[in-house]
């Protein structure tokens, strides 16, 4: 047999569309003493770390906190809530992570209807509204906020109007958006909202922030079949996440993740909401003036950009993969490869949370100089 010994990894410099380079305090945080998820102290930890969820979603939803899995779950918390068989559900796709809210969709029992737009454009609002005019009884509009397969940012704010406007609910994957761009639960009357913790928030991954309108939370309590996730039940879970002190066992929560999003909310409540979106803006038109002087080219229309995700075309003759890898061998950096449409065509260079810095646009831009050269 191998001898086994401890696990000693590199410091990588991670910019690509997540995990993000996390902030030591958070690791610090990580590695405090794990109390009881019942204790008291862990408690106030829980109320705590769910006032500053909800300053960061700009929302005053009571059921607002962190499901103790990654983003996808906090996905599947949102479609399986409040999607009943039969259920309509009107899914915007412009790259990956649309397919798999159709996915979820299915899943649940419901039928989605499908807005497909091509990769690295936007979802187009007349379609959306056409097939809302449509179909008259569509229970939910899903979509995307921050395309992190694309680098494209859809029109959160006109699209929860639209759903308003045709009296649907709202579902929106904030995953790439939560602390990277202007984002406002509140103020764009969004009803289902999940994040994750490893993209612009820079912790651990493996926590995935979810926050509920009142109307949504009416329409989980009022369903006619059970959900059919036992773990993901809002109804069963507020028994644990909810208000007063009288909490009973649902999960065991990750204790030590905990303390590190919590650390991670509070890294971003001192930094202040609209410094952290200005800061990726800056990174962000940084990190392409220094491509462009490369010669490379962004992939998407800078109207619609994401700050903290930037698509770069791979130029002809260049060896993805074999750049790619001597940029994490050599260099101990990590940027992303394209995904489906965009495989092979595109480089993915992440400029989330803690990792959208001077230091590390420099280190990138000179690291991709040395190869391409
Ligand atoms: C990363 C990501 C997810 C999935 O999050 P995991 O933590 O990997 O489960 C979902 N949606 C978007 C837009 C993402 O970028």
């Amino acid at each position: 047999m191998q001898t086994h010994s401890t696990f000693l990894p590199p410091e990588r410099t991670l910019m690509g569309p997540g995990p993000s380079d996390v902030n030591p305090r958070i690791l610090n945080a990580i590695a405090r003493p794990t109390v009881g998820h019942l204790d008291p102290l862990f408690i106030e930890l829980m109320d705590a770390t769910k006032q500053l969820l909800q300053y960061a979603f700009k929302t005053e939803n009571a059921l607002t906190m962190p499901i103790s899995a990654p983003g996808s779950a906090g996905m599947e918390a949102c479609f399986v809530n409040l999607v009943e068989p039969g259920d309509k559900v009107l899914v915007c796709i412009n790259g990956v992570f649309g397919n798999r809210m159709v996915e979820n969709v299915e899943r649940c029992g419901g039928q989605a209807i499908v807005i497909k737009n091509d990769w690295g454009k936007q979802t187009d609002l007349n379609a959306v509204e056409d097939a809302l005019k449509k179909e008259a009884d569509i229970k939910v509009l899903a979509f995307v906020h921050a395309e992190t397969s694309t680098g494209v940012r859809n029109d959160a704010k006109r699209l929860c109007e639209l759903a308003k406007q045709y009296d649907c609910l709202s579902i929106v994957d904030a995953v790439t958006s939560l602390g990277g761009i202007e984002l406002d639960v509140d103020g764009w009357g969004i009803d289902a909202i999940y994040s994750g913790s490893q993209k612009c928030l820079s912790c651990v991954p493996g926590i995935s922030p979810v926050s509920f309108s009142d109307r949504a939370v009416h329409v989980i309590q009022n369903r006619k079949t059970k959900v059919q996730s036992w773990f993901l039940d809002m109804n069963l879970i507020v028994g644990y996440w909810g208000k007063g002190a009288k909490r009973a066992y649902h999960h065991t929560a990750p204790v030590n993740s905990m303390y590190a999003f919590y650390e991670a909310l509070l890294i971003l409540k001192e930094e202040g909401l609209e410094n952290a979106w200005q800061r990726h803006q800056t990174g962000h038109n940084e990190l392409v003036a220094g491509l462009e002087g490369l010669g490379l080219s962004l992939a998407v229309d800078a109207e619609y950009r994401l700050p903290q995700l930037n698509v770069v075309n791979i130029p002809d003759g260049v060896n993805d993969a074999e750049v790619r890898a001597r940029l994490l061998n050599d260099f101990n950096l990590e940027i992303g490869a394209g995904l489906g449409e965009f495989a092979g065509k595109v480089w993915r260079i992440g400029l989330m949370g803690y990792a959208c810095k001077p230091r590390n646009i420099d280190h990138c831009l000179t690291s991709l100089q040395k190869v391409l050269k």
